[in-house]
C-alpha cells in the first residue's frame, strides 16, 4: 500500500490480510502476547474510512474477515465484530497527522521497562532514530480506551513516529504499515540495547536525529 494508491487500486481484502499478517508477526517478534496490541490503516482515496483489528480476539484465532472497517468517529461501517477498544486513539492520530497512514500498537517488554522507569528511549541505534525521528517520549499513565487519551498522546508524540504509554505499551506510526511495523521493531531493539547499555554506564553514546543530516522522508 502506498500513499498514491487510489480507491480502485486499494483492495480491502488484501489490506485486511496484510493487517492480520503483521498481527501474527508481532507475536512472532515478541511485541505482543495473547490479545495485546492493535493495528489500523487509513483507506487511501476514500474519505473517512479506516481498517482496524477487532477487540478482544487472539491473533492466532483471527481471520482477515474479522478486521473492521470504521469511520473517523470510531463507528463500525462494515464488520461482524467491534473495533479495538483503543479505536479512538487511532482516530485521534489520523485526524492530527495527515502524513500517517498506518498505526501499530504493541506491548513489548523493553519499551515498557523504560515506560515504568520514566526515561525516553534514546537513539542508541541509527535504525530507530531514522524511523522515529528522535528520542521516543514517555506518556504518563492514563486509561487508553477514551478519546481524551488520544488527544493527550498526540500532544506527547508531536511530529515523532513513536511514543511509549507508561505502564502499558508502545505506539508507532508511518506512511504505510510496513514502515509503522518496522518502527515498532526498531524501537524495541533500541530499548533493549539501552537497558543493557545502562547496566554498564550511565552515559551511553546516543544519536540525535537532528544531527544526522537525514533529508529523505521516511
Ligand atoms: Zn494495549
Amino acid at each position: 500500500m502506498t500513499g498514491e494508491a487510489t480507491a480502485v487500486e486499494f483492495d480491502l481484502a488484501t489490506a485486511k490480510q496484510e493487517i492480520l499478517d503483521y498481527c501474527l508477526r508481532s507475536m512472532e517478534y515478541g511485541l505482543n502476547f495473547n490479545t495485546q496490541g492493535n493495528i489500523s490503516v487509513r483507506v487511501p482515496g476514500v474519505e473517512d474510512r479506516f481498517l482496524i483489528t477487532p477487540t478482544d480476539l487472539e491473533y492466532d484465532r483471527m481471520t482477515a474477515d474479522d478486521i473492521v472497517l470504521v469511520n473517523g468517529n470510531s463507528e463500525v461501517v462494515e464488520g461482524r465484530l467491534g473495533p479495538s477498544s483503543e479505536v479512538t486513539v487511532h482516530m485521534a492520530v489520523y485526524k492530527r497527522r495527515p502524513d500517517v497512514n498506518a498505526i501499530v500498537h504493541s506491548e513489548p517488554i523493553f519499551s515498557n521497562v523504560w515506560g515504568v522507569v520514566g526515561t525516553p528511549i534514546l537513539g542508541t541505534l541509527v535504525n530507530m532514530v531514522i524511523y522515529t525521528k528522535g528520542d521516543v517520549p514517555i506518556m504518563p499513565f492514563e486509561l487508553s480506551n477514551n478519546s481524551a487519551f488520544g488527544e493527550h498522546m498526540c500532544d506527547v508524540m508531536g511530529d515523532l513516529n513513536a511514543v511509549v504509554w507508561a505502564n502499558h505499551g508502545l505506539l508507532t506510526v508511518g506512511p504505510n504499515l510496513r514502515d509503522a511495523f518496522k518502527t515498532s521493531v526498531a524501537v524495541e531493539s533500541a530499548a533493549k540495547v539501552q537497558a543493557y547499555a545502562r547496566a554498564l554506564t550511565d552515559t551511553p553514546i546516543v544519536l540525535e536525529y537532528g544531527k544526522l543530516g537525514i533529508t529523505s522522508a521516511l
